[in-house]
């Protein structure tokens, strides 16, 4: 076999995170809404699709910002629900939207649902003696709570989970890529692959490390380099296939 670790991303990788901020967020903006209407403060309050499509719109738009450091993550989440509310009419504070993303960091976890195929792919990987981890990025309760949702701890172990948060070192620093080597305990001259969706953090990240990677090119956004990679993939079935190729090839 040409890989003997694999590691993956988990937001957009293994998961869609763009469906669970949606299902997530909507539900937070229809507590608020019941709130409202129980203080009779706000008559017309727009439907959850408006509030939402306006949202995004918004997060979309300070999103740069935030990446390249130049706001901080709760300014960043202030402006989008503040720009939000104002374009509606309704009433701001910065205290509601603490509010409104505390009770989103509670919640998101719930709507992680796995991409079809996670389970399979994991199973049979597994099945070839392959070892596995989870490289992110992000807030550790956060990720471990999405990771329990996604019901594959007896194919990785939490040993085998790597937080940015928790270790101080985050992609696309290929230190993080090093450590879970060392963790995993693999050996220099065997194959290692990453499989990801953000080119800038995954891909360039595990090639500098010296991995070779899977672009899962979930959210279709077109490469940034010409950096090389096994393959380009929209489901984790390709995932699978890709690899259960070259196991047969080299087996
Ligand atoms: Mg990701």
């Amino acid at each position: 076999m040409r890989w003997k670790t694999i590691c993956f991303d988990l937001d957009n990788t293994l998961f869609s995170h763009e469906a669970a901020f949606e299902k997530a967020i909507k539900n937070c903006y229809e507590k608020t809404v019941t709130l409202w209407k129980k203080d009779k403060q706000i008559k017309h309050a727009p439907s959850t699709d408006e509030w939402f499509f306006l949202f995004k719109q918004n997060s979309d738009r300070f999103w740069r910002q935030f990446e390249q450091k130049t706001i901080d993550r709760r300014t960043y989440r202030r402006l989008r629900y503040q720009q939000t509310m104002l374009a509606f009419n309704l009433p701001y504070s910065d205290t509601e939207a603490d509010q409104f993303h505390e009770q989103y960091n509670q919640t998101v976890y719930e709507f992680t649902e796995p991409y079809e195929g996670l389970a399979s792919l994991l199973e049979f990987l597994q099945e070839n003696g392959i070892k596995l981890g989870i490289i992110t990025n992000g807030p550790a309760d956060t990720q471990y709570e999405k990771i329990k949702r996604l019901g594959i701890s007896q194919y990785i172990t939490s040993e085998h989970i790597f937080i940015s948060e928790q270790l101080t070192v985050a992609k696309p620093n290929p230190a993080i890529f090093n450590y879970a080597l060392t963790q995993l305990q693999h050996q220099p001259q065997e194959g290692k692959l990453y499989v990801g969706d953000s080119w800038e953090q995954d891909i360039i990240g595990a090639r500098h490390a010296g991995w070779e990677a899977i672009y899962m090119n979930t959210r279709n956004v077109d490469p940034h380099s010409t950096e090389p990679v096994v393959a380009t993939c929209h489901t984790l079935t390709e995932v699978k296939n890709i690899i259960e190729r070259e196991l047969n090839l080299k087996g």
